[in-house]
């Protein structure tokens, strides 16, 4: 399907507190350069959770442009909603599988359900019977998160059941890596040597086991097809190696208003800051609602011009304030921009500071900006 052109979603840019570009381009590149290093695996994309915050409708059918042909999500709805987004011939896989009494649903919007466990194979299979027509499956196999699949004895039932896989067209068998991030980590070569060993017990199909980070494991983890998300988003695989990945979102906030406090004054709910000299601050349109968590904010800044700005007391719903001293007075005035996120300090970076890890930082960003969409990324404020 085309990607949409006229791409700027959310609040009108003059209004809006907050401006999210979103670079397509870096994406596309993103994709590429993971389908490369997947060698001949088949590289889908996992767009879970709107693409990970940044809009499923824009960046699914960029990806598709780019080749994608699986796309994987989360929740029967999420499969729904994408649809309407991709070619007909693209592939939606459902990680969660199907709920009690929503197979239907799954035949009618062509969403393929992954199979965790023999009672939703069971409904599956009773799906299919009822349709008599083969439906297409994929098999995950727990080998060793214990978070979701078919777990070894289950394997051997199915082994044991010449009916167990009765009408199910088996496309994939599918595990997922606890620990890929860290390199180092022996549990990523037991997993594979499970799902290995588990998968000669069922019929051939292609096999998946690796999403971004098990891609940088190299070749004996790539099996048929990969299953990037954060990758293609530009989180770090790892927090240990250097990665060829592009950032690829900006979040650029507005100055509401300014102010000079000195030793009498406090900042913020509790009055947690209290300055010991005379410090220029500003209070900007950005806070927890929109996805910039309290923990971890008094490591936080803002940048504006190649200046730090660092975070003043506690963060609020709907604002934060910043120290504005150091930055050059013409810039310092009510809707001037101040960056948040950006090519030089990108989603890793804040989420180390904040405690927590890129992929919470980018599904957190809110719903109260507005949204570019670019094909060329923005150029930089400094
Ligand atoms: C979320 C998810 C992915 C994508 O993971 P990333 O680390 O974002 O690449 C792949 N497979 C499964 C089963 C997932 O839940």
């Amino acid at each position: 399907m085309p990607v949409p052109c006229a791409i700027e979603t959310g609040w009108p840019r003059a209004r809006a507190g907050a401006v999210l570009t979103i670079d397509l381009a870096a994406i596309r590149a993103n994709y590429r350069l993971l389908r490369a290093r997947a060698g001949g695996a088949e590289c889908a994309a996992v767009v879970k959770a709107d693409a990970y915050g940044l809009g499923a409708a824009q960046v699914a059918p960029t990806l598709e442009e780019e080749g994608a042909r699986t796309f994987f999500v989360a929740h029967i709805d999420e499969g729904i909603a994408l649809r309407r987004h991709v070619s007909p011939g693209a592939r939606i896989i459902v990680l969660h599988g199907a709920l009690p009494q929503t197979e239907d649903e799954f035949v009618r919007h062509d969403l393929v359900p992954v199979i965790n466990d023999i009672d939703q194979l069971r409904r599956w299979r009773a799906q299919a019977a009822m349709l008599a027509r083969p439906l297409p499956a994929v098999l995950q196999l727990d080998t060793g998160m214990s978070r979701f699949g078919l777990a070894e004895r289950d394997v051997h039932a199915i082994a044991d059941d010449p009916d167990a896989l009765r009408g199910m067209d088996v496309r994939l068998v599918m595990s997922h890596l606890a620990c890929a991030d860290d390199p180092a980590d022996p549990a990523s070569g037991r997993q594979r040597v499970r799902l290995l060993h588990l998968r000669g017990y069922l019929p051939r199909a292609p096999a998946s086991l690796s999403a971004s980070s098990g891609i940088f494991l190299g070749p004996d983890f790539h099996f048929d097809l990969v299953r990037p998300g954060a990758a293609l988003y530009g989180v770090a695989p790892n927090a240990t190696r250097p990665h060829p990945l592009h950032p690829v979102v900006r979040l650029q906030a507005r100055i509401l208003q300014t102010r000079t406090i000195g030793p009498d004054d406090g900042v913020g709910y509790g009055l947690t800051y209290r300055p010991v000299s005379p410090r220029r601050i500003a209070t900007i349109a950005t806070g927890y609602a929109d996805g910039f968590m309290r923990s971890g904010a008094q490591d936080g800044c803002a940048w504006l011009d190649g200046v730090r700005l660092p975070v003043l007391g506690r963060i609020s719903m709907d604002s934060m304030t910043v120290d504005v001293t150091n930055a050059p007075e013409r810039l310092i005035h009510p809707g001037a921009m101040v960056d948040l996120l950006d090519a030089r300090r990108g989603v890793d970076d804040v989420a180390r500071a904040a405690g927590t890890i890129g992929y919470e930082i980018l599904t957190a960003l809110g719903h109260r900006y507005h949204r570019a969409y670019v094909a060329e990324p923005a150029p930089a404020s400094f």
